[in-house]
């Protein structure tokens, strides 16, 4: 009888125990959280020699106004992003192939060409292109470019299109179009090329960063950077634009300008 009792006694003291620290976790932390809805990533692409709307840091991240610009865009309307570096004249057709989302690549978004095979967001920011020579140039605007001349400039962009047209006029000897922005003053440090064109804002962020250089003259043209979508994603489109709005009215794209200009 007392064997039976003892035995009873002990079920119970474990019973008990086992209430007492099954209960432990269950009370006082909060319950796990509910998996995040699927939240969708839009894969962007870039070309990365183009700042600083689109660079990478010294870990080799790609980063820039475009990308700030994107990500709070992206944070406002629900989604997530990443980015892919690549040579610039790749970037509308791995888009409109929808082998990626969007481009953010300060892209002129008001060429009716490129509107043929991609869709722009609304334009974030206004730019021009602009003649860069070395300090001791004696040219003073894209009117003093000679024959003998080669000017270089970013394959597949309006200052490539430039470049070639200037040619074709018999303006200059030839134009070099080369990958990376990087590389062209490279080769007007060098001397294979006598200019650069290129986008204002980023032809001054060169500038105030590397001594020896110029811009001459006065804007060639007028463009507009947009985000780029497919022409069918039409959804994509309209969030890329709200978001943009909300960050023009809010004041992040004020203070992405002051991070990223000034
Ligand atoms: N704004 C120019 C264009 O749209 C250059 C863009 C760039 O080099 N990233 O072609």
């Amino acid at each position: 009888m007392k064997t039976t009792k003892k035995l009873m006694t002990l079920i119970m003291v474990i019973a008990m125990l086992a209430m007492i620290f099954s209960g432990c976790g269950s009370s006082s932390e909060p319950a796990a959280e509910e998996p995040a809805a699927d939240v969708p990533t839009y894969h962007c692409i870039t070309e990365a020699s183009f700042p600083p709307f689109d660079t990478t840091d010294e870990d080799g991240n790609i980063v820039g106004f475009d990308m700030d610009l994107m990500n709070a865009i992206a944070e406002d309307q629900g989604f997530k992003v990443d980015y892919t570096d690549m040579v610039f004249d790749s970037l509308i057709p791995s888009v409109e192939s929808h082998q990626y989302d969007i481009i953010t690549a300060g892209m002129n978004a008001e060429d009716p060409e490129r509107q043929k095979h991609v869709s722009f967001s609304d334009t974030y920011y206004d730019s021009a292109l602009m003649v860069v020579v070395k300090e001791d140039s004696t040219v003073t605007s894209v009117d003093d470019l000679t024959t003998d001349m080669i000017v270089a400039s970013q394959v597949g962009t309006t200052g490539a299109d430039m470049c070639n047209s200037l040619a074709d006029e018999k303006k200059i000897k030839s134009a070099t179009i080369i990958d990376a922005f990087s590389d062209c003053m490279l080769q007007l440090k060098n001397g294979d090329v006598q200019a650069v064109i290129i986008d204002k804002p980023v032809a001054q962020a060169y500038i105030n960063k590397i001594e020896g250089f110029k811009m001459v003259g006065e804007p060639m043209n007028a463009e507009a950077y947009g985000f780029a979508v497919a022409k069918d994603n039409t959804e994509l489109l309209e969030k890329i634009n709200a978001g943009l709005k909300n960050m023009m009215e809010n004041g992040t794209y004020d203070k992405l300008l002051e991070k990223w200009f000034n």
